[in-house]
């Protein structure tokens, strides 16, 4: 990588992108505070932000970007937690936002063809009114844009069954450092011929280059679901309940798992349903068709019959009210100090106790309470620990427990990260095998051979 990128910009370079941007493009210090962070509060330096609206444009400006050496932050929605999006290395930032257009959506094909702006809900949205399903749901989707979605390769509640984003990626368009276009794959579900390259693109966190137009196979939206929030006396007992229902043959498309610090920070700041019994909560979704849904559900009930307590909700009304518990969480945990570090590991599934527990031990021995919720049908664990930023000693302990848990993952074989991507806090180095990330960077060098894309951040 280059470390000798530009660090401002000149009258001729601010020209350059007026004349190409008009008036998408910003250079007023107020205006670009908002592109310098994204959802992981992390903040960097921007020298301009272009919003462009046509690829034409993304070609011209990435041919510039590599002539002048500009680091390049492309940036969708902004809703990272690993600090994706952040100019860590000063930069420019190109916001996906005015290549924002669902240019076709094919019930004959199962297809929707979309720029990298889309918002990730309106597009579920457009699917579900011509009876398909886009199934990729990270949690954050009103918040996100498609291209986001890819370039993190996102995960979501209803990973379990339907997979994650790179299931769905079957054609990708996108421009490289030096302004050349590329097209891989497209509306064919099948393509064996050559190396998966536009798949390369999801998760590359903006490393590669810049994403413009997306296909993504879809599939018929199941006509009706019913959710099932069930307590128990303990993590141990909710998570041996899992097992039995995973075992029984029964493919839920969401399963979460809250441990007890959740359960004690939902009561404390709102009233609950469940009797004070219930240390731990899990919450199933089951889906298909209006035959199947009450079949499937029976056999969950009767997985489920060790639990304390349970809510029951079918069709949409009834399960927001349900969902709207495991909702609550993130805002809920703040009550446990005003800053976050937030992990998002990812266990083999068997071993989501045992992790858990770990974790948990981990946080205690450093004096901090583990919050310890997510997409346990995943093994994905979003392991959230609260501070106090202004309190040093509480920093310090709070960060050792983090680089802990990390430690413990991979431990445990998993990963640093299961949606939510390296960005600028992950050290894939510890995850990666010497020799494969080394083959990861060269990879990257070959597509971006001066390091303007997104520097600092991935691998
Ligand atoms: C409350 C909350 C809940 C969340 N829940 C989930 C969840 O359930 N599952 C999950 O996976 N994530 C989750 N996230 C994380 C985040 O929403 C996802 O990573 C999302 O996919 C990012 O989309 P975005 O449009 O905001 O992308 P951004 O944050 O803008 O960008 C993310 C990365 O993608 C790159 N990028 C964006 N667009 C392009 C493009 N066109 N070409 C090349 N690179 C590009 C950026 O450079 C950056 O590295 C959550 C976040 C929050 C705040």
């Amino acid at each position: 990588m280059s470390d000798t990128h530009t660090t401002s910009l000149s009258p001729a370079q601010k020209k350059f992108l007026v004349d190409l941007f008009v008036d998408g493009v910003a250079f007023d210090p107020e205006v670009l505070r908002v592109y310098a962070s994204d959802a992981s509060l992390k903040v960097g330096t921007v020298l301009a932000m272009v919003r462009p609206v046509t690829t034409d444009q993304v070609c011209a400006f990435m041919c510039w970007a590599e002539t002048e050496n500009i680091a390049v932050h492309t940036r969708g929605r902004g809703t990272s937690l690993s600090g994706g999006c952040v100019p860590t290395v000063p930069g420019i930032v190109v916001s996906t936002l005015g290549l924002d257009r669902i240019l076709h959506i094919s019930h004959e094909d199962f297809v929707a063809e979309v720029e990298p702006g889309v918002s990730t809900s309106k597009l579920q949205m457009e699917c579900e009114k011509l009876g398909m399903l886009c199934p990729p749901d990270p949690a954050s989707a009103k918040a996100t844009s498609v291209g986001g979605n890819v370039a993190t390769c996102a995960g979501g509640l209803r990973a379990v069954k339907y997979g994650v984003t790179r299931d769905y990626v079957i054609g990708v368009e996108a421009v490289l450092p030096g302004g050349k276009l590329l097209r891989f794959g497209g509306r064919a579900h099948k393509d064996v011929i050559g190396l998966d390259l536009g798949r390369l693109f999801v998760g590359s966190e903006g490393s590669l280059g810049i994403i413009t137009k997306l296909t993504l196979k879809l599939i018929p939206k199941p006509e009706a679901s019913a959710s099932v929030l069930v307590g128990y006396p303990s993590l141990d007992a909710a998570l041996a309940s899992m097992g039995k229902v995973f075992a029984a043959g029964i493919l839920p498309c969401a399963v979460e798992f809250m441990n007890e610090t959740v359960l004690e920070i939902l009561t404390k700041t709102d009233s609950v349903p469940w009797p004070d019994t219930v240390k731990s909560l899990l919450l199933f979704q089951v889906d298909g068709s209006n035959d199947t849904v009450p079949f499937e559900n029976a056999r969950l009930s009767r997985q489920l019959h060790d639990a304390l307590w349970r809510m029951e909700g079918v069709g949409k009304d009834e399960e927001d009210k349900i969902w709207a518990y495991r909702r609550r969480v993130s805002a809920a945990s703040y009550i446990l100090g005003p800053d976050r570090i937030g992990g998002d590991m990812a266990v083999p599934r068997g071993s989501i106790l045992r992790a858990v527990r770990r974790f948990e031990e981990i946080a205690a021995s450093n004096g901090k309470r583990l919050i310890a919720f997510g997409h346990a049908g995943d093994g994905n664990i979003h392991a959230n620990l609260h501070y106090d930023a202004s309190d040093p000693d509480d920093t310090r302990r709070t960060e050792k427990t983090h680089h802990e848990l990390d430690a413990a993952a991979l431990e445990f074989g998993g990963s640093l990260s299961g949606e939510h991507g390296a960005g600028c806090l992950k050290d894939v180095g510890k995850q990666l095998g010497k020799d494969e990330h080394a083959l990861m960077r060269a990879v990257r060098r070959v597509f971006d051979p001066r390091g303007i894309l997104n520097p600092g951040k991935g691998y």
